[in-house]
C-alpha cells in the first residue's frame, strides 16, 4: 500500500547521513493537527494535495509490463529500494496483511525514471 505522502505536494523527503529516509509533512509547520513525521503509510489525509508531475518528468518515465522472473538483479534491487521506501520495516512489522500468505506475483507494471529508479 503506497502512502499518500509519497505523492503529496506538502511532503519533503529527509535522508539521514546513515541513509534512513523520513517523510516530513510541511503542513505540520502551520497546523499542529498534522504530525511532523506522520506514521506511514498514510491512507487518508485531509491535507493531501497531489504533487504536479511535469510534462518533462512524464516524458522521462518508462512504463513496462514485465514478468518478475525476467527482472535483472539491478531491477530487483531497484524494486526492493522502492518497496522499503513505501513499506519501511517498522510499517511492514505492524501491517495486518503480514499474517496472510500471499501468492508470489508473476507480472508487474513498473515505472522507471531516467536514472533507472523504480517509481511505482
Ligand atoms: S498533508 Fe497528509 S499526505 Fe501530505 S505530507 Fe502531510 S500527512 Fe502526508
Amino acid at each position: 500500500m503506497q502512502s499518500l505522502c509519497e505523492t503529496c505536494a506538502r511532503v519533503r523527503e529527509v535522508i539521514t547521513p546513515k541513509g534512513s529516509r523520513f517523510l516530513l509533512c510541511q503542513l505540520s509547520q502551520s497546523d499542529p493537527a498534522f504530525p511532523k513525521y506522520p506514521p506511514q503509510p498514510v491512507v487518508r489525509c485531509d491535507g493531501y494535495r497531489p504533487r504536479e508531475t511535469s510534462e518533462a518528468e512524464r516524458e522521462r518515465m518508462r512504463w513496462e509490463l514485465r514478468q518478475v522472473a525476467d527482472l535483472s538483479a539491478d531491477e530487483q534491487a531497484a524494486l526492493r529500494t522502492l518497496s522499503l521506501a513505501v513499506y519501511p520495516p517498522e510499517v511492514s512489522a505492524t501491517w495486518p496483511g503480514r499474517a496472510i500468505e500471499w501468492a508470489p506475483h508473476q507480472w508487474g507494471v513498473i515505472a522507471w525514471d531516467a536514472e533507472g529508479a523504480a517509481l511505482c
